[in-house]
């Protein structure tokens, strides 16, 4: 059960804030571990390098200390989660054991072995070395043969091994050194001595590198065959990484232990939104409280000026659902949180020009997925629909969007529908479940102040010009606006949707879309075209034969206008 799970994360969040020196010591152990999901598929492809390895290592030896630290936890949870942390001692002692603490980037060209591991690893290194003193021995002894005092022996990739001796001294250089490579300032030279030395070193390093390869590889594979214990640890360990973290920004910003139900409800008293409360640097945030339930409270239609803070507001309940979701407290003094099956939202005016969708075709796209999807169960946060189009077209729209989610047969979703068309707010006491709210304002001659506190009822206007006036649009422009406000006062609009009769709430799907057709060619008033199309046989018609029905139908209405 979804209930009993969450219920048991609040708990052992709230175990692990009673025990604050735990919760500290555990995240200090936990912050030195790499991503050991990623390491663990690295080493079961065999493509983990002997850094990796390291990595891996340090990352295991911290879970000891971390599971000695839960033992002290009691929470069921918890609990069971330690018991999925299996001993893995043996996989890091090894790996310690065996690779040096930084080893190289390549993983061919040895270096990755520890001495004291591998007796054979030892002899190679000291032949090499041996070796490396034997060609000092032989870069002394041709210096004062040839009496070259600048001869040095070099070393390159391509040419191995030589004698360098600058332009100065080439006068000097026996005849039985051969040249091998033409400097800018010097020549380079080998001789058999130099080219017997050479193979006796560069044979013990090949040796010595692949023999650290396959010792290095072994151990990979090794590893690779206890991948489900570690697998198993990681997953236990990313649990109690998440518990620890969601404790530790509980305590750290205040939030609240919610409460959980299956009868969608959702109450939350003094709601915060957890990043802008954080974001205000010298404003203190208002916080506000959020009724939501299957009942009278299924959709708040929100108004109140812009920058109010309608959308902070519907964001944080949001966010509190979604935290509460996922086991974790909440920004608020006390909330009571319902079991949603998803949450949408359709907030701000983002386009997709690039794949050929306007502002306002995106928005409607979103919308329409909303209204197929949301179920009784389902949280919706609206904000401003049909604003990118027409006042009609947009509030029409609006309206009939809030007609449908609150009608429970349709869809009955919890809703918070932010709007800056008030006259929404009659849709109040027409349909069951809608209560308005608006975010209080002070208003004082033309200015207004915000108060960031949520109120029951709807707001009569808009105060898009005064917060035009604040952001500072020229007085000049300010003043002919809000001539041409009361013009276009719009009391017509008002007045016609005080008549709107809404759909009765009892409908059925189809009997609703059905109702909603003759509706719309009741206007045109003509009984024949609506026979016309009853008695049409869609399965006896070509697509060119329905092109012409609809031109013909189209005609039709179109004279009758
Ligand atoms: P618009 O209609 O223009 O989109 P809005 O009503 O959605 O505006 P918001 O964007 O939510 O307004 O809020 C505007 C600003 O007000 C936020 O950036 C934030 O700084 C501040 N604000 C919002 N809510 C609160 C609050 N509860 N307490 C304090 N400050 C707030």
């Amino acid at each position: 059960e979804r209930v009993d799970l969450e219920n048991a994360k609040l708990k052992a969040i709230e175990e692990i804030n009673n025990n604050l020196i735990t919760r500290d010591e555990v995240r200090e152990y936990l912050n030195p571990i790499y991503d050991l999901e990623r390491l663990i598929s690295r080493v079961s492809f065999n493509c983990a390098t002997p850094r990796d390895l390291i990595a891996l290592c340090s990352s295991l030896e911290m879970i000891p200390h971390i599971k000695t630290q839960l033992l002290s936890l009691k929470s069921p949870l918890i609990t069971s989660i330690v018991e999925n942390i299996y001993d893995v001692e043996e996989i890091y002692t090894k790996i310690r054991e065996a690779i040096v603490d930084e080893p190289p980037l390549a993983q061919k060209e040895g270096g990755i072995i520890k001495d004291g591991f591998n007796d054979l690893v030892d002899k190679y290194r000291e032949s090499r070395s041996s070796g490396k003193l034997w060609l000092s021995k032989l870069e002394n002894e041709e210096k004062e043969k040839t009496g070259i005092k600048n001869l040095k022996i070099k070393y390159s990739k391509v040419f191995g091994y030589s004698f360098e001796v600058t332009n100065s001294y080439k006068n000097l250089v026996p005849d039985n050194y051969i040249r091998k490579q033409t400097l800018t300032n010097a020549e380079r030279y080998i001789t058999e001595e130099l080219k017997e030395l050479e193979s006796t070193i560069i044979g013990a390093s090949d040796k010595l590198c692949a023999l650290e390869y396959e010792i290095f590889s072994e151990l990979r594979t090794w590893i690779g065959a206890q991948i489900e214990h570690i697998q198993k640890t990681a997953k236990a360990i990313a649990y109690i990484d998440v518990l620890t973290s969601l404790a530790y920004v509980a305590e750290k910003n205040m939030y609240v232990r919610p409460k959980l139900n299956k009868k969608g409800l959702l109450d939350i008293k003094n709601g915060r939104h957890p990043v802008v409360e954080r974001m205000l640097n010298d404003n203190i945030f208002v916080p506000n409280d959020t009724l939501l339930d299957n009942k009278d409270n299924r959709v708040s239609i929100i108004t109140g000026p812009n920058m109010a803070g309608k959308s902070t507001y519907m964001r944080q309940t949001a966010l509190i659902v979604l935290m509460a979701q996922i086991g974790s407290f909440v920004p608020c003094d006390e909330a009571n949180i319902s079991i949603v099956d998803r949450i949408f939202t359709r907030v701000g005016a983002s386009d997709d020009l690039a794949s050929g969708q306007s502002t306002f075709m995106v928005e409607m796209t979103e919308v329409a997925n909303i209204i197929r999807n949301a179920t009784v169960d389902s949280l919706l946060i609206l904000d401003e629909i049909g604003r990118g189009t027409s006042t009609f077209d947009g509030l029409s729209i609006a309206w009939a969007v809030v007609e449908h989610i609150a009608n429970i047969k349709l869809c009955g979703a919890k809703t918070l529908f932010a709007t800056h068309y008030h006259e929404l707010t009659e849709l109040e006491g027409k349909i069951p479940g809608v209560k308005n709210y608006a975010i209080a304002v002070k208003e004082k001659d033309d200015n207004i102040t915000f108060l960031r506190k949520i109120v029951r009822g709807g707001a009569d206007k808009s105060y898009g010009i005064a917060v035009a006036k604040l952001a500072g649009v020229p007085d000049s422009i300010i003043k002919r606006a809000n001539e041409l406000v009361l013009e276009l006062s719009d009391a017509d609009i008002t007045a016609f949707v005080k008549n709107i009769q809404t759909v009765q709430t009892n409908q059925t799907v189809n009997e609703n879309t059905m109702s909603g057709q003759i509706s719309l060619l009741d206007t045109v008033n003509d009984d024949s075209i609506i026979n016309e199309i009853k008695e049409l046989d869609l399965n006896d018609v070509t697509p060119r034969q329905a092109f012409e029905i609809l031109s013909n139908l189209q005609n039709k209405v179109l004279n009758r206008w």
